[in-house]
């Protein structure tokens, strides 16, 4: 007779493996040097205008990127898509229920679909939103909404060399400024985002976040998250966190959704699903205005624009993405990237954070100025030597008209479950490759773009 395995394999080995074992295999395409370029001038030097099928590691996000595991292939064939109260809703609403707590969850296509609706019933203008930093499309839907969004995350954020192990935090004094200045009638809500995605993939504790709730309750102020890497989030608390070592991550995401009103999720990251979104909320009126707005634009409140299937992939990439071994791996392979990249003297924002190793593109290139774009110098330089496709998080992404953002970056984002460490390897050796050559790299302008959220779009040349 077969013993059932223990639940943890207790080893003293020191390599650490991928968890899994590949099934489905997706052929990648080697491309030439002269082709890339090519390829490159034909985007506008913009990698978002680039097809998949000429990228051979696509880091461009970790955001619906992911492989799915064999559950959630059964998952989509299991899918009920009934209209109303399908069966993969209510694994879908058990399942974040159990892990958040939360009782009102409406499903929605993906993060920002979440955000659009939140702060088109929070938001307006005179309104501001206080949050470590603001992701893009945050940034630009309470915009939108005609507010004001802006970031309070600590200094040591911006100090790459800074090895703080919460650089997401917030910084709590300039939260107390911003409410004595613009008076909390004008806050709406104050979020944080975990992990912080545009300040470099960083935690935040759960101290800070037990902070910033006791000054918004001193305020009368709902706290919300934006929660699409809760797990990363929560794994790197227990990795660096005093007192949270020997908590489960399970019990540490529940405390850290424990602490807030609401909160808006990207399943496409930690639900390790290819499409999905969740909006949480706690408080029944406001959900009733979210369930309206949401049956306007995304669709019924039990499938909220996903498929039914949809819906059973989330339930179980939400159940995986809190097994250890899994954020073990996940984690170290970032950590793995990031070391070696330092330790060939590329300057990267330290200590390696979630999803993503993230490049000081004004010390690779500094000879090109902000207004000649350094991050999307490298980005574009990545792409033409090794077929890498990276993303700018710099003055093209955040700099639109006025000022250049503080940072300069360079997003190297791992899918989830998707690359090897040899795939790793070559990236490693192809980034240090360009940096030995960095002085060759030419400073770049914009010839075309978008009122909103124009490095999608924008259309760019070397200048000579
Ligand atoms: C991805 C992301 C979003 C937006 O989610 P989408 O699913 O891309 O719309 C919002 N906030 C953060 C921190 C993200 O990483």
């Amino acid at each position: 007779m077969r013993t059932s395995a223990p639940a943890k394999t207790e080893t003293l080995m020191k390599t650490i493996i991928e968890p899994f074992r590949i099934k489905t295999v997706e052929p990648i395409r080697m491309t030439t040097r002269e082709y890339r370029e090519e390829v490159l001038r034909r985007a506008g030097f913009n990698v978002f205008g680039i097809d998949a099928v000429d990228v051979l590691i696509d880091l461009l996000t970790d955001s619906g990127t992911g492989a799915m595991s064999s559950e959630q292939w059964a998952g989509i064939m299991r899918g009920d898509e009934s209209y109303a109260g399908a069966r993969s809703f209510h694994r879908f609403y058990d399942r974040v229920s159990a892990i958040t707590g939360f009782e009102h969850i409406l499903p929605t296509h993906q993060g920002r679909a979440s955000e659009r609706i939140l702060f088109e019933i929070t938001a307006g203008p005179g309104k501001v939103i206080p949050n470590n930093n603001h992701f893009d499309t945050t940034r630009a839907n309470i915009e939108h909404s005609g507010a004001k969004a802006i970031d309070l995350v600590i200094d040591d954020a911006r100090v790459f060399k800074s090895r703080h192990p919460f650089k997401g935090n917030m910084d709590i004094d300039k939260l107390e400024l911003t409410f004595k200045k613009v008076g909390a009638e004008s806050i709406p809500l104050v979020m944080l985002t975990v992990t912080n995605n545009s300040g470099g993939g960083q935690p935040v504790s759960l101290e800070n976040m037990r902070a910033v709730r006791k000054l918004c309750d001193a305020h009368d102020t709902p706290f919300f998250l934006d929660a699409c890497r809760f797990a990363e989030n929560a794994y790197l608390i227990k990795k660096r966190e005093e007192g949270y070592a020997d908590k489960t991550v399970g019990e540490i995401v529940r405390e850290m959704f424990d602490l807030a009103d609401g909160a808006t999720i990207s399943a496409k990251k930690d639900g390790l699903a290819n499409i999905g979104g969740v909006l949480l909320l706690r408080e029944s009126e406001l959900a009733q205005k979210a369930r309206n707005l949401l049956i306007l634009t995304e669709g019924f409140v039990t499938y909220g624009g996903l498929a039914g299937r949809d819906l059973e992939a989330l339930a179980q990439g939400f159940e995986e993405v809190l097994q250890e071994d899994y954020l073990h791996y996940r984690l170290r392979s970032v950590e793995y990237l990031g070391e070696n990249l330092l330790a060939g003297g590329v300057q990267i924002v330290e200590p390696p954070g979630g999803h993503a190793i993230y490049i000081d593109a004004k010390e690779f290139c500094p000879h090109i100025p902000a207004a000649g774009f350094p991050g999307q110098a490298v980005v574009c330089a990545l792409y033409r030597h090794a077929g890498i496709r990276a993303v700018e998080i710099g003055s093209l992404m955040f700099g639109n008209g006025d000022s250049a953002p503080d940072m300069e970056l360079v997003r190297l984002a791992v899918p989830r479950r998707v690359y090897t460490q040899s795939h790793l390897d070559y990236v490693i050796e192809a980034v240090l490759e360009v940096y030995s050559q960095r002085d060759k790299m030419k400073p770049l302008r914009v010839v075309e773009s978008a009122p909103h959220l124009r490095h999608f779009t924008a259309r760019l040349e070397e200048v000579e």
